[in-house]
Formats: structure tokens, C-alpha cells, sequence
């Protein structure tokens, strides 16, 4: 017994867990309740549990032969041999670093807000897949991001709940006398130190900084609290601290690493940071070594306009950087502060410019889907005579957000290793209709058993009255297509535009024969107040007559609500304001799950979407564009359109054993055409051989 506590240690922290749904359900079979208060969190659970109820729960429900066997598997998945290897070398140290300020690959891990995050923590999963030999640099914080409340008003609020870090699956580093390893950087009138946790996925290994230590004074100690928190001066620091500080890290732990993947402008001060040591290490100048660093920094851009991206005043660059200029570097402050000066020779040139700073320093410059390449080519009009904006579009990694009752039905039909057959998307497209209405039904179902335990456990946290508790069970209909709206509520993505016009989607719904119900979740950044009044209006409406039971707005949208609806939803609805949607990867999500996409054609479903996969909102021609209020209108009404007159009657028009052949075809069309290709597995084999290899 000892052996398989240990065993179910060791894989605890890997985060290798959690793209295996064995090892959810080997936790969920020990204890439910538990594993839900855990935040899905084994090592909580494990230290939480004693071993004397965990060795009988085993032994009674006959868990020892299923634990050894995922530990079986997880040292065959680190030994076994990779793509990297086969068509490369096999790598002894890490050559590629990979920095981002957010990475979402666990629930229990906060580290994350929105798409950026999960598309990082894939990026970490997928490497480790591969066996590229890749580290990832981010923030450990304190608080990291919020978790959402829905108060009695039906206003969003936030509650910051303090990580433990020691009941997380991550180790703090330390030096050879086993002390916490730390690094330091010089900010005004002071030094401010940083310790370093690592987290394993997999093969990967990614290194966080942490300021909360003795050495720093309180404020100090608060830089990495909250992701995305703070003012403007917290931003600079946390920033100072994921670029500078995180190349430090690489210092200290004494990697020899040869390509810099800057995941949005927030770690590009890591720019100047590379050229001061290449000018100290070679006795070059600044130009010269601005130049030799260039050629191995690669940056990856996901805004789609100006607006979006992080910029520091003068005043505070000033007071960060004019010392490190000066001292540093051997420059003016104005040299260091052009190269991210956009506005350099207008009036207004008082801005400094995170995204302009790593297109400057990098010869490697990426968007995130093809229509956000075409975009970000002319929004930065690059010289002719440097390498052009290039565009890999964003992917998905599959296993992650694959449903227990997808994966078991793929491994009924092509074995237990089904993911390494070659073609297995045109295969799987090819499995008999039953047998993929059989999963869509399960996944439906499943995860309306889990939208109903979430409403009821925060009806009992709030003391609801049992009347209402027993009404959870009519909340949702198995039986109904089911439609799915759920990420960030920012306000381009339009929320609400499903409601633009209340009157014609009630008639919609009330169509008995053709029935439709929603799924909403999503969280408001805590400062936009445009944000959190969609929500209010959603949840507003979900108490109007004719939705009840037929709308649902989810609490704390997180990567394991995320899961769940992604496995569960026929339709993944996505109605974002063209251009701003940079790539978008949750319709990704459910694709192999055997859901199917509709959405307004921008980002990643303007290259994914054809008539045969699924379905789109029109929008106005681009030379016809007018105003915001008149082109939701009109996109609202082709959602009304498809909705009323493709999307429910091929959904309801069914064979004699009940099948919709119809939907079953698009379901079948959607897996062939957009697994292969919308994936990490793609994406980050397209990184490597763009640029990762291309380094010298
Ligand atoms: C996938 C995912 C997102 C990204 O959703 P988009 O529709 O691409 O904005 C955001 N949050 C979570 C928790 C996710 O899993």
C-alpha cells in the first residue's frame, strides 16, 4: 500500500494529471466531496486524507491495479521516445525559453485569466509531448486571479483567495545548501528579491518568481500578488520582474539557452536585460549587441489594436530604468526609452510601448491566426528590409479538453495508444453514427448532471430554501440542444449579443418542437464596468418566464467549468466585434468532442469555418461597415436566421432510430477537418521549425 501511495505522490506532482482523465476519476472514486473541496487539487487531497481511509477506499473499490497502471503510463510517457528526438537530437538541457505572464493549465493552479493563459499552459503540454527541449518563465502569485461571485443583486463580485503554495503541485528551488535559491534586482533606493517555484508538466519545467520573502519590505512582497492587479506602477514591476527577473532565473540555474519566445509584450523588458549581459559578457556596445541578441528573440503578438496593449508613461520608465540605462548599458535614458517609443517626433511621444519594445528587439514576429496576420502587417508596417509579421494560428491541447466518454469511445475502437495512430481524426470521423450520437448524448448529459451540482452546492453555501433546491432538477433538458457562450466577458467578445432582440429569440425558445437552452459563464475583469453589466444582463433575463430552466448563467468560469461545457455543448456560440478577436481557441475545445462551431468569421473560424463544418454569423461587408449599433443589429439577425433555420431543424430532424444524420455528417466533417490542424501539437511543431531551429 505504501507503493501506491507513494506512486500516487509522485504523479500528484506532475502536471501530467491534468490531461489524464484516469487520474480525475481515480481522485473523484476515492472521495467526490472531497476532490471538489480539494479545487481538484491532489496534493491537498493527499495531505488532507489519511492514509488508514485512503488504503481502505482503494482496497474496497479495487483502485490499486488502475493507480499502477497510470503510473505505468506516465513513466513510459517521459521515457518513450519524441518527435524532437526522432527528427533532431536528444536533448540534455533546455535551449528554448518560453515567457509568458500567465499560464492556465489547472484549475487548482490561479495562475491564469482567460485564452492567453490556457494557450500558454498548452504551449508548456504540447512541448512536453514533443520533447522540445523548452522551459516556461511566469509569475508565481500570491492571489493570482479572482474568483467570481454572483451576489444577490446579480452583480459580479471577487473574492482573492491566498494560494498556499506549499499544498500546490509545485517545488520551491533552492542551492546546493538547500537553501530557497533567490535572485535580486535593483530598484530605486533598494534591492528587491525574488524566489523561484517549479512546476513539471510533463517533460517541461516551468519556473515562477515569486517576491513574497523576508528580505523585501512590505510593498515589495506584494508585487507578484494578483494577476492583472494594481496600478499601472504594479504592472511595471511584475513586468520588470517577468523579463529581468525571469532572465536572471536562467542566470542562476545556469541554462544555456538559445531561443526567447516572448508570448505578448509583457515580458519584453527581458530585451534589455539579454543586451546588457551580451554587452558585458562580449565588451560590445549597445548597438552591437542589440544586434547579436535580435536574431534569437521571437515574439508573439495578440492584440489587434493599439488599445490593447501594455504601456508605461515616461515619468515611471524614468524612474525604473534610468539608472539601468545609464549604468547598465552605458546609454542615455532616451536611447533606452525610443526602443519602445511609437510616437517618436510627435507631441505626444511621452509613451513607452511593451509591444513596439519586442518587435524592435526581435527577428521573429508572429499573430496568432491568419486575418490577425493581415492585421498586425498593417498596423505595424514594418521596413521592407526586416523579416515580416509572420501568423501561426493558435491551437488547442486535444487531451486536456477531451470528455471521459470521448477518449473511452476512441479507445473502444482503436485501442488504448489510439492518440499516436497516424490519421486518427479521419478515422475517427469515420466511426458509425450511433456511435457518435452516443457520445454527443453522454457529454450532454454529464455535463448537465455538473451544471446542476454547481447550482445547488451555491444554493446551500447561501441557505436557499429546499423548495428551490429541489427545483435544480429541472434546470436544463437533456434532450435539448444545447448552446454554450462562455470566456472573459470583455466587451468586444458581445456577451449579449444572443439578446439584441429579446422578442424574436423568445419565440425562438418557445417553439416546443424545437426546443434550444444556453449555457453562459464567463468573468469580468475587475475594472470593467462594461464587462460586469453583461453579465447583470444576462442574468436578468435568465429569470424572465420564458427562460427558465433554458438559460444558465455558470459562477467562476475557470478551466474546469471550461471542461465541462466544452465537453457538453452541441453548439460553442462565438460572436466577437471583427477584427478584435486575435484568434479565439475555446471553439477549438469541442471539437473533438463532437461540437460543433458557430460563430462571426474572425480570428480562428474565419480559416476553420466552411458550409460543411459548421456555421457563421454574417457580418456587413467591410466597405459597408457602419455604425456599432446598426452592425449588431444586422449580425444578430443572421444569428436568428441560422439559428431558426439551419442549425434547430437539423438538429431535430431525425432518422428512424432517432439519429439527426444531418448534424451527424457536419459532427463528422468538423473532427476531419479542424482536430488535425486546430491543435498545439501543430502549432508548437510550427514554432519549432520556424523559429526555434532556425536560431543559431
Ligand atoms: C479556452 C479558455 C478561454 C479562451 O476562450 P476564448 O473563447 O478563446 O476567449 C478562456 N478561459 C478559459 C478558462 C478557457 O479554458
Amino acid at each position: 500500500m505504501q507503493i501506491i501511495l507513494n506512486q500516487l505522490k509522485e504523479l500528484s506532482y506532475n502536471l501530467y494529471w491534468s490531461w489524464n482523465n484516469d487520474f480525475y476519476s481515480i481522485f473523484d472514486e476515492i472521495n467526490h466531496d472531497y476532490w471538489k473541496w480539494s479545487n481538484r487539487n491532489p496534493v491537498k487531497f493527499l495531505d488532507a486524507i489519511s492514509d488508514e481511509y485512503l488504503f481502505d477506499i482503494i482496497e474496497r473499490k479495487n483502485l490499486q491495479e488502475k493507480i499502477h497502471s497510470l503510473y505505468r503510463d506516465f513513466k513510459t510517457y517521459l521515457n518513450e521516445e519524441t518527435y524532437f528526438e526522432k527528427n533532431y537530437y536528444k536533448p540534455t538541457s533546455p535551449s528554448v525559453c518560453y515567457f509568458s505572464t500567465e499560464y492556465g493549465i489547472a484549475k487548482c493552479l490561479k495562475f491564469y485569466s482567460g485564452g492567453l493563459g490556457t494557450l500558454s499552459g498548452d504551449h508548456l503540454k504540447s512541448s512536453s509531448d514533443l520533447g522540445i527541449p523548452l522551459i516556461g518563465i511566469g509569475l508565481a502569485y500570491t492571489y493570482g486571479y479572482f474568483r467570481q461571485f454572483i451576489d444577490k443583486n446579480d452583480r459580479q463580485s471577487e473574492l482573492y483567495e491566498k494560494n498556499n503554495f506549499d499544498k500546490l503541485p509545485m517545488y520551491l528551488v533552492t542551492d546546493d545548501n538547500f537553501r530557497p535559491l533567490k535572485i535580486s534586482i535593483n530598484l530605486p533606493g533598494r534591492k528587491v528579491f525574488a524566489q523561484i517555484w517549479v512546476i513539471n508538466v510533463g517533460r517541461v519545467r516551468l519556473y515562477l518568481l515569486d517576491t513574497f520573502v523576508d528580505e523585501n519590505n512590505a510593498d515589495d512582497k506584494r508585487i507578484t500578488d494578483i494577476l492583472y492587479g494594481g496600478d499601472i506602477e504594479e504592472r511595471i514591476l511584475q513586468e520588470i520582474f517577468l523579463g529581468i527577473g525571469g532572465m536572471r532565473v536562467l542566470e542562476a540555474l545556469k541554462f544555456d539557452i538559445k531561443a526567447f519566445h516572448i508570448n505578448e509584450g509583457h515580458s519584453a523588458f527581458l530585451c534589455f536585460e539579454r543586451i546588457q549581459n551580451c554587452m558585458k559578457k562580449n565588451n560590445l556596445s549597445f548597438k552591437e549587441a542589440k544586434e547579436r541578441c535580435y536574431y534569437s528573440n521571437i515574439f508573439t503578438t495578440h492584440t489587434p489594436v493599439p488599445a490593447g496593449i501594455d504601456i508605461f508613461p515616461r515619468g515611471l520608465m524614468d524612474k525604473y530604468f534610468r539608472r539601468y540605462a545609464e549604468e547598465e548599458m552605458n546609454i542615455s535614458f532616451e536611447e533606452l526609452f525610443d526602443e519602445g517609443n511609437l510616437t517618436k517626433g510627435q507631441p505626444d511621444n511621452d509613451k513607452f510601448n511593451m509591444a513596439y519594445l519586442a518587435i524592435n528587439n526581435s527577428n521573429f514576429v508572429n499573430a496568432v491566426s491568419k486575418s490577425h496576420g493581415e492585421i498586425a502587417r498593417k498596423m505595424w508596417a514594418l521596413p521592407e528590409t526586416r523579416s515580416q509579421i509572420d501568423s501561426i494560428t493558435n491551437g488547442v491541447h486535444i487531451k486536456t479538453y477531451l470528455s471521459r466518454a470521448s477518449e473511452k469511445l476512441y479507445k473502444k475502437h482503436f485501442g488504448k495508444d489510439w492518440f499516436k495512430e497516424e490519421n486518427i481524426w479521419e478515422k475517427v470521423s469515420k466511426l458509425p453514427d450511433e456511435a457518435i450520437w452516443d457520445i454527443r448524448k453522454q457529454n450532454r448529459l454529464n455535463m448537465i448532471k455538473f451544471i446542476r451540482e454547481k447550482i445547488s452546492d451555491k444554493m446551500k453555501l447561501i441557505h436557499e430554501s429546499d423548495e428551490k433546491l429541489s427545483e435544480v432538477k429541472d434546470i436544463l433538458d437533456e434532450k435539448v440542444l444545447t448552446i454554450g457562450f462562455a470566456r472573459r466577458f470583455a466587451t468586444y467578445k458581445r456577451g449579449t449579443l444572443l439578446f439584441r432582440d429579446i422578442e424574436r429569440l423568445k419565440k425562438i425558445i418557445l417553439n416546443e418542437n424545437m426546443s434550444v437552452q444556453f449555457v453562459f459563464s464567463g468573468k469580468a475583469h475587475p475594472q470593467d464596468d462594461g464587462g460586469k453589466h453583461l453579465i447583470s444582463e444576462i442574468l436578468s433575463y435568465s429569470k424572465q418566464n420564458e427562460f427558465k430552466n433554458k438559460l444558465v448563467f455558470l459562477e467562476n468560469y475557470d478551466i474546469a467549468v471550461a471542461k465541462e461545457l466544452v465537453y457538453g455543448c452541441d453548439v460553442w456560440l462565438n460572436s466577437p466585434r471583427r477584427p478584435l478577436e486575435a484568434s479565439g481557441t475555446s471553439g477549438m475545445k469541442i471539437v473533438a468532442n463532437g461540437g460543433l462551431n458557430f460563430s462571426i468569421l474572425d480570428g480562428w473560424w474565419n480559416e476553420g469555418y466552411s458550409e460543411e463544418n459548421g456555421w457563421k454569423i454574417d457580418s456587413s461587408p467591410d466597405e459597408k461597415r457602419i455604425s456599432y449599433e446598426e452592425e449588431d443589429i444586422y449580425e444578430a439577425n443572421s444569428l436568428y436566421d441560422t439559428l431558426e433555420n439551419e442549425i434547430l431543424p437539423s438538429f431535430y430532424i431525425r432518422d428512424d432510430n432517432g439519429i439527426p444524420l444531418k448534424w451527424i455528417h457536419k459532427i463528422k466533417t468538423s473532427i476531419r477537418n479542424l482536430a488535425e490542424y486546430f491543435n498545439t501539437e501543430r502549432m508548437v511543431k510550427e514554432y519549432n521549425e520556424k523559429f526555434y531551429m532556425k536560431v543559431k
